[in-house]
């Protein structure tokens, strides 16, 4: 099962990055990575060359949400390796690429950039899933830090125990 709670979706099309980044990701029952990229390719009808491009975005593009200080060397790396460019359009600027679905994609990143919302895409430090952090602060760290279902395990609460034990045991 996959840790997916409620609420963690990202707005617009950042959603779809994020959607991405978790075709890579270690599920609650068998705490084995698993690598999906090539179920999502199949379903999004993804080819080569495309298909090992996007590939390589969802591996660069998690090392820049799990180290938020590589972030902008990836995201420019790509910028050019895409020859994306600014353009000015009737609501303001946006930007210009031939590169198909892999530009799409980095052109979502770029907007969250520019709307002050990349830095809420995290990965959980335990199970390392991508979620986005809506909170007012975005201060959350885990996911499902209050919201573990039925049969999900709070990767958060599991934290607070292990430190609430180390604390107790006074190492
Ligand atoms: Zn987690």
């Amino acid at each position: 099962m996959v840790n997916d709670g409620p609420g963690q979706a990202a707005p617009d099309r950042l959603e779809a990055v994020r959607e991405l980044l978790n075709t890579w990701l270690i599920p609650n029952d068998t705490r084995t990575p698993e690598d999906r990229f090539d179920a999502y390719a199949t379903q999004q009808h993804l080819a080569p060359p495309e298909r090992d491009q996007i590939r390589r975005l969802r591996d660069e593009l998690r090392i820049a949400v799990e180290r938020p200080d590589d972030a902008p060397g990836i995201l420019n790396g790509w910028i050019e390796r895409l020859d994306v460019r600014p353009a000015v359009g009737p609501d303001g600027i946006g930007y210009q690429h031939r590169a198909g679905t892999v530009g799409q994609l980095v052109v979502a990143c770029l907007d969250a950039v520019a709307a002050g919302r990349w830095r809420r895409l995290k990965a959980c430090p335990d199970c390392r899933w991508v979620f986005y952090d809506h909170t007012r602060n975005a201060g959350k760290r885990w996911c499902l830090m209050t919201a573990g279902g039925p049969g999900g395990r709070s990767c958060g609460s599991i934290a607070k125990v292990r430190a609430h034990r180390r604390r107790t045991r006074g190492e």
